[in-house]
């Protein structure tokens, strides 16, 4: 059965640089109806892990792990870019797909104990996914599972949190 929400990602060759095909989220989000069922199966997938918690990591988690939190009336923890913060935060480097960066977190976003649900768009190599899981448990809270839009298996990104449960609506080979 054809998936409603591939038919909604745009495969762009090239970009950012030659040899990646970057996978373009914003007909799914341009889509109200889509957009919503992104957010309910997103929504549905945190609830059935109990989290108590959503993080994204900046930018595009913040799109997609906001809405989830609101449906479930739940508080979302932005992870984000260096020198965005203004109180106190825990830090940690991840590399990407293409090219390397620094996620950040306030160091009271999340309470020690709390079940915690990374939102993402697009699972690669889990560099980001890493980044988030190590501020997350620094801060005492537990990943008990992550949320995307998109998986790409080939790159093994899961195979670097052997144990984590992850969810995807669209998967890449
Ligand atoms: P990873 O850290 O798993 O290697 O890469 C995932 C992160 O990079 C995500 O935060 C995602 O937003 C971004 N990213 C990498 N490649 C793509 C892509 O092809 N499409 C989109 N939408 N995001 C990407």
């Amino acid at each position: 059965m054809a998936n409603v929400f591939e038919d909604h990602i745009a495969s762009v060759k090239d970009f950012p640089n030659k040899g990646i095909t970057f996978r373009d989220i914003t007909p799914i989000l341009q889509d109200g109806k889509l957009f919503r069922e992104a957010t309910h199966q997103l929504a549905k997938y945190a609830k059935s892990r109990a989290a108590d918690v959503i993080v994204g990591p900046e930018a595009r988690g913040f799109i997609v792990g906001c809405p989830v939190a609101t449906e479930l009336g739940l508080g979302f923890v932005p992870a984000r870019k260096p020198q965005k913060l203004p109180r106190e935060v825990k830090r940690a480097s991840y590399d990407l797909e293409y090219g390397s960066n620094i996620l950040e977190m306030h160091k009271d976003a999340i309470k020690p104990g709390q079940r915690v649900v990374i939102c993402d768009d697009l699972l690669a190599t889990a560099g980001t996914l890493r980044a988030c899981k190590e501020l997350v448990e620094e801060l005492g809270g537990e990943l008990v599972g992550a949320a995307f839009y998109i998986e790409l298996p080939d790159l093994k990104g899961k195979e670097k949190l052997p144990g984590l449960d992850v969810f995807s609506l669209v998967q890449y080979h």
